[in-house]
């Protein structure tokens, strides 16, 4: 359930390896993009290069030979727009049903429940919004990040015109007047995101983006060769970042936060809940802006809204927000001063980024499925709790043979399960245990 990037990957991978037949339920108009490729603006890279975005673990450069078959000129190292890997992955797609026809149905429409079939002959039986019903021995989750919280002060209360609580909901970005002055709830990935759409949308207002420490993600810097670590670094939170630092000075942070990318699940898994718990709270922010970095086409855009005084950045919190006839005035408390100010502002945008949890979510077939106790909130209600086969975890702490979970949601499992060089393992893996292929020597069949 779930057609966008892990969703449709995985049902790609079963059909690559000969798995059971499979149904893609989507409720977009297209499968095979979801919320990263789809609703991309054509401003909006990719970040990560070319020769990272292959779409199998067992093809590295997939990607980059299909730009080639295209003549797209876009060199392996490109930071690529994302619009053109929704493409790529809508490619593949249609390339791999076309090569086994009647293996896989895509079916458009919403989920919205599932009947687990523990107990009762384990069929498990789906149900779409418009009453259809979907039987299979099991179902995989693909449901992506849920849409971010209301940042506090923030409701459905207000106007949709001077509120817009997604921003990737038609509308949030358009509508508005050169002489309005935006405010961006958020400073990261997101605020990015929706900062070049206004401006690609024409918007030449101001743009004032809030954040509690009002961090800015870093971009990418050239590649330079060096000799990574070869073992997992220590545990213990304060000697990881001590390590870390070190590494730092010797091979550059850009270098010691990626040479960390392959033991980062380890890390996590290794880690007791304190842990975890301890990183959320105090590191998470820091390893965002390090971690996930942006294209340096995209940081030059956004450094030349910055110069030019369109966007304004601010390390406050936000207290309330009071709608008036087409003006929101939202109180805030800048970091670090004792008072608080008011900022009016014509539109009001929330990009504090994707949730995971579960409790607070309002996605039908996610609460039916809470509600019925077949899956439950990780430890750190950071997404859906699953076991290192994705499994998820019934509410009784036992793992369901039938019911997977799969993308970002499972981060609480693994943390770095949100980019595609995670997912691609994620699903490639699990396609290959439903299809018996996991003891096959070898990366490829
Ligand atoms: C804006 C953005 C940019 C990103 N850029 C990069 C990048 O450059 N490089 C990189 O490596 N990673 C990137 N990522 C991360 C990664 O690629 C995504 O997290 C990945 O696309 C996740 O795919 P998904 O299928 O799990 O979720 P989604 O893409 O959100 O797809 C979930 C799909 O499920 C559907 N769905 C949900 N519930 C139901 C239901 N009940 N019934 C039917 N359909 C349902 C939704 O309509 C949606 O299409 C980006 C992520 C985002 C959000």
């Amino acid at each position: 359930m779930g057609g966008g990037f892990s969703g449709a990957l995985q049902a790609i991978n079963l059909l690559r390896h000969d798995g059971p037949r499979a149904t893609l339920i989507e409720r977009r108009p297209r499968a095979g993009e979801g919320l990263a490729y789809g609703d991309a603006a054509a401003s909006h890279l990719l970040n990560v290069r070319a020769l990272g975005m292959n779409a199998f673990p067992d093809d590295p450069e997939g990607f980059v030979h299909w730009l080639e078959e295209r003549g797209l000129g876009f060199r392996p190292d490109a930071f690529v727009p994302r619009l053109i890997y929704g493409d790529y992955l809508r490619d593949l797609l249609a390339r791999e049903m076309a090569a086994q026809p009647g293996r896989l149905t895509l079916l458009r429409g919403e989920a919205i429940s599932l009947e687990n079939g523990r107990g009762r002959g384990g069929e498990v039986a789906i149900t779409l919004g418009d009453g259809r019903q979907v039987r299979a021995d099991l179902a995989i989750l693909a449901v992506g990040n849920l849409p971010p919280h209301h940042p506090r002060g923030f409701g459905d209360h207000l106007p949709s015109d001077l509120y817009a609580p997604d921003p990737w909901e038609e509308g949030a970005t358009s509508g508005l007047k050169d002489s309005d002055t935006v405010l961006l709830l958020g400073t990261g990935l997101t605020m990015v995101d929706t900062a070049l759409r206004l401006a690609e949308n024409g918007f030449g207002g101001r743009m004032v983006a809030l954040s509690r420490r009002g961090l800015l993600p870093h971009r990418h810097g050239a590649q330079e060769a060096f000799a990574p670590i070869e073992e997992r670094p220590e545990l213990a939170p304060s000697r990881l970042v001590r390590s870390v630092r070190e590494r730092a000075a010797a091979v550059g942070w850009r270098n010691a936060v990626d040479e960390l990318r392959r033991f980062t699940q380890d890390i996590w898994r290794a880690s007791d809940q304190r842990a975890r718990r301890r990183f959320l709270r105090h590191l998470r922010p820091w390893w965002d802006i390090h971690r996930h970095r942006l294209a340096p086409i995209v940081a030059e855009r956004i450094a030349g809204l910055m110069d030019s005084g369109r966007l304004v950045l601010m390390a406050a919190s936000t207290l309330d927000a009071e709608a008036s006839d087409a003006a929101l005035a939202v109180r805030y408390k800048p970091r670090g001063e004792p008072d608080e100010r008011t900022i009016s502002v014509r539109r009001a945008i929330n990009c504090t980024g994707p949730q995971g949890n579960l409790a607070a979510t309002t996605d039908p077939l996610l609460r039916q499925l809470t509600a019925a106790g077949a899956i439950r909130p990780d430890p750190l209600a950071i997404g859906i709790d699953v076991d290192a086969q994705s499994r998820t975890i019934a509410a009784d702490g036992v793992a369901n043979e039938r019911l997977y979970a799969i993308g970002p949601m499972t981060r609480g499992a693994s943390w770095e399960i949100v980019a595609v060089p995670d997912i691609r393992q994620q699903v490639w893996a699990l396609a290959r245990r439903m299809s018996n292929a996991h003891w096959v020597g070898g990366e490829g069949l």
